[in-house]
């Protein structure tokens, strides 16, 4: 089995996984508990915070332990949009973010709240000066994610923050792409809030923090007890926890060499993909990208078709598509990048991780080769098409 979906989840590192173990058989004290199997799970979630905080540049007691990505994207726009409706109601994000915001923004919207989708360039970049014009009086949040989870492309997010910070508005970043891959400093960035997930960067699922600067009165998410100096109520996850911090330190030490391996066998992955691949374009910004991403469109061959062939061989990919009630739709950033939707729906996202060989890599591409050959011979639009580039050879 190749794994190239590591956007989807990654490997747990087994860092985290011995981390974790003796919370399950020995230290598994409620962390609200007064007697030491208690404190000491305590200390160990305190212990968490400190590592954290010190890998974005934050202070302990602005971090916040969440169910993962999408509860930290919630409870940031849920709460900040409440927090400050005395102010304004207009919240600006990107028509690339992840569904956990979009779908969020549009809970929002239902509940009174105005919100802009700004557009997004060719390779996927938010244009500051489309942001600036965007800005209103009554704009009381900006949440742009990090890095993309589909085309890897990363944002202004420095220049972002800037803008936000001298028109008095809070900024929420989604980092769950970034967070473990890149160098991030929510004091240089000007982040105000912050989204972050376990499961993507070799921590284990079900586990993710919100970073929220101190000072910043956002309210309860979750109503109970007192966890989370109550804003967020329920026993702590004190294993996921202690193995997302195990997977912070690894990552944090690893971060540059992994990068550098990460995106030369990326390099290598596009470069071979578009000499040998007729009629495919690369999605998402060349050089602003993440270190493990790639993803390509295909003309005259469908993403889902292409996914299930790999499947086939042994290699996990992801399309560009998404099953919403029984239908193929092709991905809303794909379209936001201006693509076609039959571009949109011809594509392949590939996810390194530092452990795949150039081997594999060499595998998927004669892989990929002989399924979109196999595909376009099946495909009457291709046929049409070559046609025509005949004629019009012949013409010239
Ligand atoms: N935000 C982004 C950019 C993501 O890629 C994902 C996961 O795919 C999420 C949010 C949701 O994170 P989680 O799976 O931890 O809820």
């Amino acid at each position: 089995m190749i794994y190239l979906d590591n956007a989807a989840t990654t490997k747990t590192a087994p860092q985290a996984v011995e981390a974790m173990l003796p919370y399950f058989y020995e230290q598994y004290g409620n962390p609200s508990a007064v007697y030491s199997l208690g404190s000491s799970a305590k200390k160990a979630v305190n212990q968490a915070k400190r590592t954290l905080a010190g890998a974005i540049g934050a202070k302990p007691e602005e971090i916040y332990f969440t169910s993962g990505g999408t509860e930290a994207d919630n409870w940031a726009l849920k709460a900040a949009a409440g927090a400050c409706a005395g102010k304004g109601r207009h919240i600006i994000t990107t028509k690339i973010e992840h569904h956990a915001v979009l779908h969020t923004c549009e809970y929002l919207e239902k509940s009174g709240y105005e919100i802009t989708y700004l557009e997004v360039d060719r390779d996927g970049l938010v244009d500051i000066e489309k942001l600036r014009s965007a800005i209103r009086p009554d704009t009381i949040l900006i949440s742009v994610m990090f890095a993309n989870n589909e085309i890897g492309t990363i944002e202004p997010i420095g220049e972002i923050g800037a803008l936000a910070r001298e028109n008095g508005i809070l900024f929420h970043t989604d980092a769950v792409q970034a967070f473990g891959q890149i160098h991030i400093d929510v004091e240089a960035l000007h982040i105000d809030m912050l989204s972050a997930s376990g499961h993507k960067m070799n921590g284990p699922k079900g586990i993710g923090f919100l970073y929220i600067r101190s000072g910043i009165k956002l309210g309860a998410f979750i109503h109970g007890g007192a966890q989370e100096r109550n804003r967020r109520a329920g026993t702590e996850n004190v294993p996921g926890i202690v193995g997302l911090e195990a997977a912070a330190v690894t990552a944090m030490k690893r971060m540059e060499e992994k990068a550098a391996k990460e995106s030369r066998l990326r390099d290598y992955l596009i470069e071979r993909i578009e000499k040998e691949i007729p009629y495919c374009r690369l999605n998402g910004h060349r050089t602003k990208r993440l270190p493990g991403n790639v993803n390509f469109s295909f003309l005259y061959a469908e993403g889902e078709s292409i996914l299930i062939m790999m499947d086939m061989k042994g290699i996990c990919v992801s399309s560009g598509s998404a099953c919403t009630s029984g239908a193929l739709d092709p991905s809303h950033v794909l379209l936001a990048l201006g693509l076609k939707q039959e571009e949109a729906s011809g594509s392949l996202r590939l996810t390194l991780s530092e452990e795949n060989s150039r081997e594999e890599l060499d595998y998927t591409v004669e892989s990929l080769k002989e399924i979109i050959s196999r595909l376009r011979e099946m495909s009457p639009l291709y046929e049409e098409f070559l046609k025509s580039c005949g004629r019009e050879e012949k013409e010239d």
